[in-house]
């Protein structure tokens, strides 16, 4: 940090810390919001309100983060980003097959945009995939069903799709491949148009409804899912929430226990189709749990080890699916975005 840090940079560090940190979703989005209002005030506006004491009187800048602008403008290392950096500025190191494992991962196929209910726009988290050395990322916000998620009607897709491509012009070699994260439907079906499936390279399917349904059913709708040829992943595949979590507009959802379903069965279906079983890195999901893990490498799945990012600095997690990996002896050439692109997306054409 020898260079001094522009006040909307400072505060986005500020919120990456704070994520790094597990401090909660509204505490890190003050950051990203004040970082955003900042963006809009040209140089001498931001020097007016400065020396005119005002910016707390812009809707979106508190005493806090007005002090983090404040310090930033003049050239100092926040305080408050000072006391963080100490703490949290150093990954606390992985174990050595860990980290060697992490390294062999090229990209994240599980993120999440403000399109849906992510925090931070789609150049915000290719950004922060870049700064980690990711080569790619698949964009998977959620599908329409999900409506507590803001998810994508196929006319928003359509339009993600055109911002996607033009994002990716620009930040070449990088790509953000395109995806959904698409809710299995109670019949087993996906929920988006088989047009729009057809277009997306990533296509992860995930179960969010209905998930005390009995043994029979969830296996008979997750087994049709897996079958589904548009279907490259299968996210989460228990729903499993250990701890509690924030959602938007600070709702609290409580933990909450596996789905029953026939993992034997729904596993080796994986296998037959060519679908890769989510290691989902998310700490309060760490998703499947170790003997449904255990079982998977047993049957010869193969894996796909993703954050499930709603946020830049989510996108670090990875390192939590990894440990499960190595723990569970996942052969690391069986984890789909260890490959490179270009062999990713011809297994997800396939
Ligand atoms: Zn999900
Ligand atoms: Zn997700």
């Amino acid at each position: 940090m020898s260079d001094p840090l522009r006040p909307a940079d400072a505060l986005r560090r500020i919120a990456f810390l704070l994520e790094r940190a597990r401090e909660p979703t509204h505490r890190v989005a003050a950051f990203r919001t004040a970082a955003a209002v900042v963006d809009t005030l040209g140089p001498d506006e931001l020097d007016r309100r400065i020396r005119t004491k005002t910016l707390t009187d812009l809707r979106g800048i508190g005493p806090k983060t007005g002090a983090a602008i404040v310090q930033a403008h003049a050239g100092e290392v926040p305080e408050y980003l000072a006391r963080l950096e100490e703490t949290y500025g150093e990954l606390v190191p992985l174990a050595d097959d860990v980290a060697e494992f992490r390294a062999a991962l090229r990209g994240d196929l599980h993120v999440h945009s403000d399109w849906s209910d992510g925090g931070s726009p789609i150049r915000e988290m290719a950004e922060a995939a870049i700064g980690l050395g990711h080569e790619y990322m698949a964009l998977t916000d959620h599908s329409p069903r999900l409506t507590v998620a803001n998810g994508l009607s196929p006319e928003r897709l359509e339009r993600q799709l055109d911002v996607v491509a033009a994002l990716n012009e620009e930040l070449a070699p990088f790509r953000i491949l395109t995806g959904i994260e698409c809710d299995i439907n109670v019949d087993g079906s996906l929920d988006q148009t088989d047009e729009l499936l057809g277009r997306l390279d990533v296509v992860v399917a995930s179960v969010h409804s209905d998930l005390r349904a009995e043994s029979a059913a969830m296996t008979a709708r997750m087994l049709a899912a897996v079958a589904d040829p548009h279907t490259d992943v299968l996210g989460h595949c228990t729903g499993r929430l250990l701890i509690p979590r924030e959602q938007r507009e600070g709702r609290r959802q409580r933990p909450r226990p596996e789905s029953t379903f026939d993992a034997e069965a729904v596993f080796t279906a994986c296998v037959e189709h060519g679908t890769a079983v989510e290691i989902n890195s998310r700490p309060e999901r760490l998703d499947p749990p170790m003997r449904l893990l255990n079982l998977a490498v047993d049957l010869g799945c193969e894996f796909a080890v993703d954050t499930d990012a709603h946020a830049p600095g989510q996108l670090d997690w990875q390192g939590n699916g990894c440990e499960r990996a190595v723990e569970c002896g996942v052969p690391v050439e069986a984890v789909v975005n260890t490959w490179p692109a270009d062999r990713l997306l011809e297994w997800t054409a396939g």
